[in-house]
């Protein structure tokens, strides 16, 4: 069966690797069909393993954690049966570390992610334990593999404490960002939206996004200010990376309101500590996903089946999956979701 095989850092070959017989106890083998690539895939995928939890052997690795595939031996765990199409919930905890005795393995210091820590969906077949696998109905392969990201975004809003009616402001509209407005949306706010390209600015519309924008700090801040009749809004998500946008979210933020940080960002920003008690603000870092936050991005995803399609911006099958890292790493502007199809 061919693999997508990263074997040391920028050399993807596409490699005919070894069946591994039946299912092991506790496990499922499954036919991945698509794979979402994500900007964390880069890290591994170009050798900045410094930006990845642990010290492990990352190399060789078979990269893909946004999974979409069917069920061909579903094990002695009676999870799912054969033929079910899955999501990956790729989470692996330690079990013993403080957030994973405190009931947060999402935060776990040493988790390990299938498709980083282990091997994941770039190839024709995979084993994975049952506890990573759920059944997503008649969902599309597409929409099935952007079930990860979307599950990290209903943690960040749950992280936030949304509730119907308050006003979000997201930083980014790449498909953590159009995720986040989506179930935002979705669960009763109203939304704006910050990103400097004006394809996703589109986008963020099309999900239902009541306002977009682009502008200096200054001119944001006004805007932001006139949406929110002068409160500034409850919740600020941060999904773009950039140091920058934090102290902006916390100057712009109601008083007693939340900012929520998503976005990896490896810079550094100057804060104003005083903001903290002048506002009585909240600053929530957001990490993965809980099971409960997979099972709710299922539900997100299948409802919104048809106006997430626009996401889906390029494919490329498993035997150029090197080309389709290199084209996702250029950042072109018309790109939002990247797919491989695997089968
Ligand atoms: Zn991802
Ligand atoms: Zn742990």
């Amino acid at each position: 069966m061919l693999a997508a095989v990263t074997r040391s850092p920028g050399a993807m070959v596409i490699e005919d690797v070894p069946d591994s017989g039946p299912a092991r106890a506790g496990n499922v083998i499954v036919r991945p069909e698509a794979v979402g690539i994500c900007g964390s895939d880069f890290h591994l995928y170009s050798g900045d393993v410094a930006a990845l939890s642990g010290a492990r052997d990352f190399y060789p690795r078979i990269q893909g954690h946004e999974v979409s595939a069917v069920v061909t031996d579903p094990g002695n765990a009676g999870a799912v049966t054969a033929g079910d199409r899955i999501a990956i919930w790729p989470l692996l905890p330690c079990g013993r570390c403080y957030p994973c005795r405190a009931g947060r393995a999402n935060a776990c210091v040493s988790f390990r992610l299938i498709g980083v820590h282990l091997d994941g969906g770039l190839q024709e077949r995979l084993e994975v334990p049952a506890s990573a696998v759920f059944g997503v109905g008649d969902l599309d392969p597409d929409c099935t593999a952007f079930i990860e990201p979307a599950s990290v975004v209903v943690h960040a809003l749950a992280r936030g404490r949304l509730r119907a009616g308050e006003q979000v402001v997201v930083f980014g509209a790449g498909p953590i960002g159009l995720a986040a407005v989506l179930a935002a949306v979705r669960a009763g706010a109203r939304v704006l939206s910050v990103d400097p390209l004006a394809s996703r600015r589109d986008l963020a519309k099309r999900l239902g996004a009541e306002l977009v924008a682009w502008a200096p700090e200054a001119e944001l801040l006004e805007s932001v200010r006139d949406w929110t009749r002068g409160e500034g809004p409850p919740i600020v998500v941060e999904t773009s990376g950039e140091a920058g946008v934090l102290p902006q979210a916390m100057e712009m933020v109601s008083a007693a309101g939340r900012v929520v940080v998503v976005g990896m960002s490896s810079g550094t920003a100057a804060l104003r500590p005083g903001a903290f008690p002048e506002k009585e603000i909240d600053v929530i870092g957001s990490s993965c996903a809980t099971a409960e936050d997979f099972r709710n991005a299922i539900r997100l995803v299948s409802a919104h089946r048809a106006s997430l399609t626009a996401l889906f911006s390029h494919h490329f099958p498993l035997a150029r999956a090197a080309e389709a890292f290199e084209f996702a790493m250029s950042r072109p502007p018309d790109a939002i979701k990247i797919v491989v199809t695997v089968n």
